[in-house]
Parts: C-alpha cells; structure tokens; sequence
C-alpha cells in the first residue's frame, strides 16, 4: 500500500487539523522559528511558523482580505499603513491595492519567513518590490516604541502570542500603537479563535479598551485555522467601523474581492451570542 504523508496542527491536546501532504518545499530554523513550506494534496502552499499553519494558497485570501479592506474602506483617507509581521506578504499585497495609499511600511521579525515566501508562495509574497513597500527585518514592539512617524492605520499580522508575538498581545505594545497613530488612526489586529482562544480574546479587548474610544471585533469563516471561526480587533481615536463605513466607497475604487464585499462588511461585525457574553463589557462604541 502506498504510504501517505499528512501534516497535523494540534490545538491544547484535544483536537486538531490534518492536511495531505504531498512535498516539502522548504524547512529552516531561525532565530526566532521554525519556517516550513509544503505542497499540499488540496490546498496549495502552506507556509508552517513553528508547526503552526500561517497561510494556505487556498484560503489565505479571507484573512488578508479581512484584515486589510476593513479597516482600509473605514479611515476616509487614508495615506499610510505600518504592518506589523505578515511575512508572507499577503496583507501587503492586499493594501497595495489601495492606490491613495503613499506610504507602506511592514516591519517582519524574521527574514526568513519572507524569503522562503519568496520563493516558494509568490502569490503571497508577490508585493516586496514594491516602491511603495519599505520592508523592516526588525522587531515589531521595538519599532513602534522608536519610530517618530505617525501611520493612518496599523495591521498586526502576527502569530499567536508565543515566543516573540507575546508582547504584540499586552498593554505596553498598545499604549506605544496609541503614540504613532495618527488622530483618526485605527489599529486591526489578528484575533484568535473565539471557540478555542476565549481567554486571550479578552485580555486582548481588555487592553484595548483601556486604551482606545472604539473598540470591535469581527468574525471571518478560514478553512485551515482550528475551529473555523476567527476573529479579528479593530480599535481606533473615533472612527466607527459600521457608522463611519460609506458603502459608495467600495464602488468607486473599482477593486474586486474575493472574500470582502461591502455588505460583508457591515455583517462580519454581528458576533455570535456565546462571543457577545464572553466579551461583555470590553466592547466600546
Ligand atoms: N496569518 C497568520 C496567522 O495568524 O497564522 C500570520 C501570518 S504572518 C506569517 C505572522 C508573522 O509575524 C510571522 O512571519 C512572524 O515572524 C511575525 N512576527 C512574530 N512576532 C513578531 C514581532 N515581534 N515583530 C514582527 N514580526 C513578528
């Protein structure tokens, strides 16, 4: 019988995903992880941080749609947009699309996650030549603690909060996005699980509600994450994600989604009732 290789992410022991395996592309370690790329049987690329599933060719278009249209169709100008992780390249592909914007930066703890994207998931990592683009190998809570320049919007394209995502996850971190802001500046960061990760969406609404006047979360369904569900925070100094959303806007920037829309938009915004009890409390109008 032919043998067949399957790749597995286990979450806290008690349950998991498993994808078919049909190569490896790339295995590295860095400093900071370990960065795998197979080729898998149903999905495509899979870019692995650590063990831990980052991006699939078939599905990475939701998140990256998610977290860079939203917030991206909310600020009413904006002109500059600082990532935080996403070495994939994906969320920088998304918001390159948005031709008002003047200034990129995206600053990716690890030079070998992008390089193994590079070569390996060019449909991610597609953006890194972009003039637009300043790509910082750097850490992400050292940036904006020492940065002087402002940004309209912030992406925290991170990992979970292990090894060197955990302070991207704490007060510190927020109180220095708060600093480099700018006065109708927003802050979208990747949200866990709210079926698996309770906790750690609370104590990420919780610091955020400490330091910013708006504060929401939305849901997007992703077919590789444990659970399926998954969340994203959007905090900002005023702009509101549904009041402050001008639907017209969608329509005149001609761009094409394959996940967001602008109705989309509005609805990803109704969390379930088991989310809304969990949260109580920590979401701010
Ligand atoms: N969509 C993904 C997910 O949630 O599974 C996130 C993808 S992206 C590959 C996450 C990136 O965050 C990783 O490449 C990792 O190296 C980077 N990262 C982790 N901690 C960081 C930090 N402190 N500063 C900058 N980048 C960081």
């Amino acid at each position: 019988m032919k043998s067949s290789v399957w790749i597995e992410e286990i979450f806290e022991d008690f349950c998991g995903v498993k994808f078919k395996v049909e190569r490896t592309l790339f295995s590295g370690k860095s400093e900071f992880q370990t960065v795998d790329v197979v080729e898998t049987k149903g999905h495509g690329k899979m870019l692995l941080n650590d063990g831990l599933i980052m991006v699939t060719e078939r599905d990475e278009f939701v998140y990256h749609d998610m977290i860079s249209h939203v917030p991206l169709f909310v600020h009413p100008n904006p002109k500059s947009v600082l990532i935080i992780g996403g070495g994939d390249g994906g969320t920088a592909r998304e918001v390159l699309r948005h031709s008002g914007l003047e200034r990129i930066v995206q600053v990716e703890i690890d030079e070998m996650v992008v390089n193994a994207c590079k070569e390996h998931i060019p449909s991610t990592a597609c953006s890194y030549d972009n003039s637009k683009l300043e790509l910082v190998i750097g850490d992400g809570v050292k940036f904006v603690k020492e940065t002087k320049e402002k940004f309209d919007i912030i992406l925290v394209d991170s990992t979970d909060p292990i090894g060197p995502a955990a302070p991207l996850f704490g007060p510190e971190f927020y109180k220095d996005i708060d600093n480099i802001l700018s006065d109708d500046g927003i802050v979208v960061s990747q949200g866990e699980s709210p079926f698996l990760l309770e906790s750690v969406q609370k104590s990420m609404l919780k610091v955020l509600s400490e330091q910013f006047k708006v504060v929401k979360i939305y849901n997007f369904n992703n077919l590789t994450y444990p659970g399926g569900l998954w969340s994203f925070t959007f905090a900002s100094k005023g702009l509101h994600p549904i009041q402050d959303f001008d639907p017209k806007r969608v329509d005149q920037s001609g761009l094409e989604f394959k996940y967001y829309n602008k109705e989309l938009h509005t609805g990803t915004f109704a969390i379930p009732t088991f989310q809304q009890k969990n949260l109580e409390g920590l979401l701010k109008d």
